[in-house]
Order: C-alpha cells, then sequence, then structure tokens
C-alpha cells in the first residue's frame, strides 16, 4: 500500500506542473545522485533562429534555404520546425516524397524528385561529402542535392531563462554530478555547458550513444544513488526508460516520450526538476 503523504507529495507536485507517474519514483527522486540532460529542448528553448545562409557558388540563398525547408517538410524537430519558419512561405506537401529521419545526423527527402539531404558535417562526411572550410560556431545544417553540395545554414538556439539557476538548485538539493549528453557539435555544447556551469559534457552522440553513455554513468554511482535523465523525447526516448528516472519535458516533448517519462514537466521549465527533488525529500521525511 501506498502511504498517505505520498499521495499529498503526488498532488503538491502536479500543482507545480510536475506530474509523477507513481509514489515509487518520488521515493527514488530523493535520492536522485547524478542527473543527466539533454540538451536542445531540455535546457535550451529548441527554438532556432536562422542567423545565416551560406551557399556554395552556382546556388542562392533563397534556393538553399527552399531545398531545406522543403526537405524538413515533414519533420517535428526543433531544427525543422525553424526552418519551415525562416523560409516563411507555405510550402506544398506535393512536391515532397521518401522523408526519411536519421535520428541525431539530419534528414533526406526528395523534393521535386531530387534528393536532398540536410544535416550536419557528420552526415554530410557518410555520403562521401566534405563541406569546405570550417563551421562557424552555431548549430549548423549542411544541405546537399542529388550527392552535390549546396551550401550550409546556421542556426542559433537560445538557453531557457531558468536554466542556469535550474543548474545550480540541482547542486543545493543534493545532486553530485549534472551531465549534459547532446548530438550536436562540441563548440556549441561546450558553450551552453560552460555557460549554465553543468559540470560534464558529451557531444556529437547518436540516440544509441546516449544510451551507452547513460549506462556508463550509472555504473559509476554509489548503490543508493538514482540517476535520473531528463529530455524531450526527440531522438532520446529510448534513455528516458533505461534511467532510474524518466523525466520528459512536456510541453514540447512527442507523445512517446511524454508516454516512456516516469515523470514529466509540464511547462518544460528546468527548474522544476529541483522543485520536485525538493517534495521528494519531504516526502520521504514525513513518510520514515
Ligand atoms: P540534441 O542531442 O541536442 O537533442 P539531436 O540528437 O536531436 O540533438 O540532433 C543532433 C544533431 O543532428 C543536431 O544538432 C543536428 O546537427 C542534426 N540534426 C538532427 N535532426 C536534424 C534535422 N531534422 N535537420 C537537420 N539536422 C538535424
Ligand atoms: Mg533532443
Amino acid at each position: 500500500s501506498v502511504p498517505m503523504s505520498f499521495f499529498g507529495g503526488i498532488g503538491g507536485a502536479s500543482r507545480q506542473g510536475i506530474l509523477v507517474k507513481g509514489s515509487n519514483y518520488l521515493e527514488m527522486l530523493a535520492q536522485s545522485e547524478i542527473v543527466v540532460l539533454d540538451k536542445t529542448g531540455t535546457l535550451t528553448k529548441g527554438n532556432f533562429q536562422v542567423t545565416e545562409v551560406r551557399p556554395e557558388d552556382g546556388t542562392d540563398k533563397e534556393a538553399l534555404l527552399e531545398w531545406a525547408a522543403y526537405a524538413e517538410c515533414y519533420s517535428s524537430h526543433p531544427i525543422a520546425l525553424s526552418l519551415r519558419r525562416a523560409y516563411g512561405r507555405e510550402l506544398e506537401p506535393g512536391r515532397v516524397d521518401a522523408p526519411e529521419e536519421a535520428a541525431g545526423r539530419g534528414l533526406t527527402a526528395k523534393v521535386d524528385g531530387h534528393l536532398v539531404a540536410a544535416g550536419n558535417r557528420k552526415m554530410m562526411e557518410e555520403m562521401g561529402l566534405s563541406p569546405k572550410g570550417t563551421d562557424p560556431v552555431g548549430t549548423v545544417v549542411h544541405v546537399a542535392v542529388d550527392g552535390t553540395y549546396r551550401g550550409r545554414i546556421v542556426i542559433s538556439d537560445e538557453i531557457k531563462e531558468d536554466a542556469r539557476q535550474a543548474m545550480e538548485e540541482l547542486k543545493r538539493v543534493g545532486v553530485q554530478r549534472t551531465v549534459m549528453l547532446t548530438g550536436d557539435a562540441p563548440a556549441v555544447a561546450e558553450d551552453v555547458a560552460k555557460k549554465l556551469a553543468i559540470d560534464e559534457v558529451y557531444a556529437g552522440l547518436l540516440p544509441l550513444g546516449k544510451v551507452e553513455k547513460v549506462e556508463e554513468l550509472w555504473r559509476q554511482k554509489s548503490k543508493n544513488g538514482r540517476l535520473a535523465f531528463v529530455g524531450d523525447g526527440i531522438n532520446d526516448a529510448p534513455v528516458l526508460s533505461r534511467a532510474d528516472i524518466g523525466i520528459a519535458m512536456g510541453g514540447l516533448g512527442s507523445d512517446a516520450a511524454i508516454e516512456a517519462a516516469d515523470i514529466v514537466i509540464m511547462d518544460d521549465k528546468p527548474s522544476r526538476l529541483a522543485t520536485a527533488i525538493k517534495i521528494s525529500k519531504k516526502t520521504v521525511r514525513i513518510v520514515r
């Protein structure tokens, strides 16, 4: 049976927009030792702005953005939404066929019968293309059409307003290690981690790489400590179910993430994490 105060704890959490799916998660949360966070959509807004459009010779800016926006027509990734918004015009879905996501790298689709690839440097290299020159600091979407490199679009995300404070509060409620995982480039990842005073950062990870990293971190925790993973579920749903406590951002998150998670933060605010841990500790104290 579940002690009454756990209902109090779950109720208290829900009034703060924190949905806890069972009293056992509240109990585990009180023992949080390592908190692992995804970057995009979790610590950053996932609301990318296009800062630069840099086509190769023979392609113009408008065309590059159009190829990218159309290729991203069916994707719900925050990068896709941003590119479509930057393009600004209504898309004709009939021009797009066979969209395929390459999780953690980008995607391909047929646009007007041409095979368009939009993704990161790793994806281009896997296709045998090596974009010349260095990439500016930022998240870069490279675009290739029918195997020819056409240029890059630089986008940048914003850190959530409460993220820095949220990471500090985690330490205050007893979390020993904060770790950020991302599929994004190391330069972007390190910049965000530094601004947020996150202890450790691992970048360039594919979805499977995130799972492996979480398993490795899990083996490093103490016997009674718990590992929590916080993500938006886009490319990280497998990790949500691997962690002792899987926490999803409910606003941005996919339905799959909300289902896979043990705890859902309805308003996407990372500062809710420390609040949840505080509530859990208080609840456990009352019960014991
Ligand atoms: P994160 O780990 O920060 O949540 P993802 O795993 O979703 O990021 O994506 C990792 C990287 O893969 C992105 O930074 C981007 O370079 C590339 N990428 C992923 N999805 C897309 C997409 N739809 N269009 C272009 N690039 C993408
Ligand atoms: Mg993500």
